[in-house]
């Protein structure tokens, strides 16, 4: 008999995941406390394999859904390396960056700038000009100030920039609800209320420097129905028919940003990927038959759902405390050598996780427990409620699931902690694409 927290769940874990009849856990064969041994822990491991086929399914499901024509580009914030940006070249998806930096990992690992899209609302002349040198297939204009500086910069570099205009429609959704209000109180792009979405497509279409290619809208992130799109594609569609009657100007692209939600737990059930590709496309299509204008193109931009769910991250046990709570129960807190450095997003949206003892068989009944980090913040919280088995001990290996999108790349050097490797494992190899900070890398800057 083994307690229920053996069983690991498909839904959360990388597809590559298997526990063997002595409790171990593998992925494509390789056993974690080997992989904890040779590089240490914490440890991000990336099942490569399911990595890559998230990407192709991702350009399958919109070729399918579109006949070819839609197009995918990864949302590089989520995670993103020079070997990572490898993959999307062998995958035939493009890159969604914001930064200069995101886009200095595109120009090292040789990716075809014209599938390069870069976002922002407040790229800094640098940026853009970097942006605008490398030749990117488009930047998605932010604000009325961006357009007058990225339009100086194209026209000095003497090319036309295409671009896209960041509408904000008016939808929020965060997991399985949205809003869909009249106005919208954040910091991205231009409002249709006012007008404001209309007047930056009228002056983009006066600069001979820029090319407008269409109208971008993200909504939000973990959503995990399309009816906040179905919103979003609608007003989106409504601009798009009034950009073609009063300017007579055509929109190529319509971009519908990321945000498709995961599984972090098996309380979270998102759809079938399929499903929602033909689903976003009908969408745009229905709508613009009904306002009469030429259906364009899709694009759209995840993160989360490709780099997620094929990432774990592998800790291990350093203390196990029982700790007495005011209404006479005992809560078990784990201590594990990582923490709120390596995810932050525990302690940042309260973000719940799925953790799993991997180094060995257990028939310990399970016990309420919480898992915590080693920083000096009572909120680092690893898992908040996890069940785990009763006898977990300093040294075991526990591992939390779906920990691939915005892990590493939010991660800190709080308290002077190194940040751990990402460990690409497929078949037959496990290699480093991303090394682990060392100490002298976190003094390398102190001027001394
Ligand atoms: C964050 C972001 C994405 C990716 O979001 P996910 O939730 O990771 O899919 C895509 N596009 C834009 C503009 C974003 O800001």
């Amino acid at each position: 008999m083994s307690s229920s927290s053996q069983v690991l769940s498909s839904q959360v874990w990388p597809a590559g995941i298997s526990r063997g009849a002595d409790g171990v856990v593998r992925v494509r064969d390789h056993d974690l406390r080997d992989l904890a041994g040779q590089f240490g822990t914490p440890v991000y491991v990336l099942d490569e394999v399911d990595f890559r086929a998230r990407l192709t399914a991702w350009r399958d499901a919109f070729d399918q859904a579109s006949g070819g024509t839609a197009r995918v580009f990864y949302a590089g914030k989520a995670f993103l390396c020079t070997e990572v940006a490898r993959w999307l070249r062998d995958a035939g998806v493009g890159l969604d960056v914001c930064t200069g930096g995101e886009l200095e990992v595109a120009v090292r690992a040789g990716l075809d700038m014209s599938q390069v899209l870069m976002h922002g609302n407040n790229k800094s002349p640098a940026e853009l000009a970097a942006a605008v040198g490398h030749g990117v297939g488009a930047i998605v204009v932010d604000s009325f100030e961006e357009i007058v500086r990225l339009a100086a910069i194209a026209e000095a570099a003497q090319v036309v920039q295409p671009v896209l205009v960041r509408v904000t429609v008016g939808v929020e959704a965060h997991t399985h609800e949205y809003i869909a209000t009249a106005h919208e109180d954040q910091k991205f792009g231009f409002s249709l209320t006012g007008g404001l979405a209309m007047e930056a497509v009228r002056r983009i279409l006066r600069l001979p420097a820029l090319r407008l290619l269409g109208l971008h809208s993200h909504i939000g992130s973990q959503i995990f129905t399309t009816s906040g799109f179905e919103v979003a594609a609608h007003r989106i569609t409504e601009l798009l028919a009034q950009v073609s009657r009063e300017l007579d100007a055509t929109c190529e692209v319509v971009d519908l940003g990321g945000g498709m939600g995961i599984a972090y737990t098996e309380l979270d059930a998102p759809q079938e990927l399929q499903v929602v590709a033909d689903r976003l496309l009908e969408i745009v299509r229905d709508e613009c038959h009904a306002q009469g204008v030429p259906v364009p193109t899709v694009w759209v931009e995840p993160g989360r759902a490709i780099a997620g769910p094929p990432t774990m991250t592998v800790y291990e046990v350093g203390t196990v405390k029982p700790v007495e709570l005011e209404d006479g129960t005992t809560r078990r807190y784990i201590s594990v050598d990582g923490g709120m450095s390596d995810n932050i997003r525990p302690s940042l949206y309260g973000a719940d996780y799925t953790c799993a003892l991997v180094s060995r068989f257990s028939d310990a009944e399970d016990v309420s427990s919480r898992v915590v980090g080693k920083h000096c913040e009572t909120g680092d919280v690893v898992v908040r409620s996890a069940m785990l088995p009763g006898d977990l001990t300093p040294g075991d290996l526990v591992a939390v699931a779906a920990t691939g999108a915005y892990g590493r790349s939010m991660a800190s050097n709080y308290n002077h902690v190194p940040r751990p490797p990402v460990v690409a494992v497929s078949e037959g190899t496990a290699r480093v694409i991303v090394r682990r900070e060392t100490v002298d890398d976190l003094l390398a800057l102190d001027v001394t």
